[in-house]
């Protein structure tokens, strides 16, 4: 094909996926996640501010530390867990926890969506940075705790991240990667409480584009989705900025595929005693809660118990790349079986069709396919269907 030719074909197919990116991410309002997320409280929000405020500077070695990681755990056991562990390690002379629960999943429990905080500060009580992600941890762990979920959930809060990431590298040095722990995907929130007197209307979602970069295109999507949730389920405008510094990193260096929450309106008070109640905003963090549980319960694969609500699908997270060339790959929640992939044209024509077994293989070889916007129709053995958009692009 003459280059220039193709250049204007690409840019073509580049203007279709943007156009259609809102039929491409494939998720729409549920209105049983709508109402658990309504639940999201404000007042439950602000009380474990407070009570994180009197907790005092949450530092290596200190007592107010090891409360911390104390009233945790007797928040979750509240709560109704009872799967709730410490991974400890030693820094710097200092026995430390990690405070990791379980919530088993109903239908593929190996698999974990992994939700992730670090409860350590410095040099300041860290309400934002990162007493803000912990309590809305604590709220999706709230609502969810009695909620089938299709895979299994992991609540994890870090401990000794301000030193450098050490609770997290220790987690996936010595749980992750020696068990090859089966993770779906990581989701981390640090730093979401907004400045007091600012404009708090915009959170940051944080994508991998970092190297390893096999794990780049699954995190972008994801990453996409979460953009797509928050639109949904919080009143937030969204804006994506790349991953760092935060305990998302020992993962993604792993391979894991991870995303996160991180405030738009960078606070200058993190690190330091200022780093109150009074300089941020609950009211944002009620926010961003919200939206942090309407992606727990689409990414966890919740399913309604009450008949009120129809049956959701099985549906697959996410289709990546998109658009794509050579192989089209997706990450499915639960397969209880053996199902068949469909690609649709845009007449209707199914195009390519192939049965699958295992969740071991999860991609289809569409070299062959011309270039142009396409649905892949996945069918589960259970009577579920799921439908999603993408586009083919021109091989490279
Ligand atoms: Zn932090």
């Amino acid at each position: 094909m003459n280059p220039a030719f193709q250049r204007i074909k690409t840019c073509l197919l580049l203007f279709f996926a943007l156009f259609f990116s809102n039929l491409l991410s494939g998720q729409t309002l549920n209105p049983y996640y709508q109402e658990i997320v309504s639940k999201v409280s404000y007042d439950t929000i602000l009380s474990n501010l407070q009570k994180l405020s009197n907790l005092g500077i949450k530092e290596p070695g200190t007592a107010a530390l090891n409360n911390t990681a104390d009233w945790l755990v007797e928040k979750y056991q509240s709560y109704g867990y009872t799967n709730i562990s410490r991974d400890n390690f030693v820094y710097n002379g200092n026995q430390l926890s990690n405070i990791v629960v379980t919530k088993t999943g109903t239908i593929f429990p190996p698999k974990y969506l992994v939700i992730d905080g670090h409860y350590d500060t410095y040099q300041g009580p860290g309400i934002n940075d990162n007493g803000s992600g912990v309590v809305s941890i604590l709220e999706i762990a709230r609502l969810l705790s009695h909620l089938p979920c299709s895979l299994s959930i992991r609540f994890i809060n870090f401990s000794a991240e301000e030193e450098g990431l050490i609770g997290s590298q220790h987690y996936v040095d010595q749980i992750v990667v020696p068990t090859n722990m089966n993770i779906m995907l990581v989701f981390n929130i640090d730093e979401v409480g907004g400045v007091n007197g600012m404009i708090n209307n915009t959170i940051t979602c944080e994508r991998d584009e970092d190297t390893p970069t096999s794990n780049n295109a699954a995190s972008y999507s994801f990453t996409d989705t979460l953009v797509n949730l928050t639109q949904l389920y919080s009143n937030l405008l969204t804006k994506i900025y790349y991953a760092y510094g935060s305990d998302y990193v020992p993962f993604q260096d792993a391979g894991e595929v991870i995303t996160g929450f991180y405030e738009s309106n960078e606070s200058p008070y993190p690190h330091s005693p200022n780093d109150v109640l009074e300089n941020m905003s609950p009211a944002y963090v009620t926010q961003v809660a919200k939206a942090a549980t309407g992606a727990a319960l689409y990414f966890a694969g919740s399913q309604a118990v009450n008949t009120s609500y129809p049956l959701q699908p099985q549906e697959p997270a996410c289709i990546f790349p998109n658009p794509a060339s050579n192989e089209l790959q997706w990450k499915i929640q639960t397969i209880s079986g053996s199902y068949l992939v469909k690609i649709i044209g845009a007449n209707g024509q199914c195009i390519a069709e192939k049965s699958y077994t295992s969740n071991s293989e999860c991609s289809m070889d569409i070299s062959r396919i011309n270039a142009g916007l396409y649905s892949v129709l996945f069918y589960f053995d259970n009577g579920n269907s799921m439908s999603v958009r993408f586009v083919k692009g021109l091989n490279p």
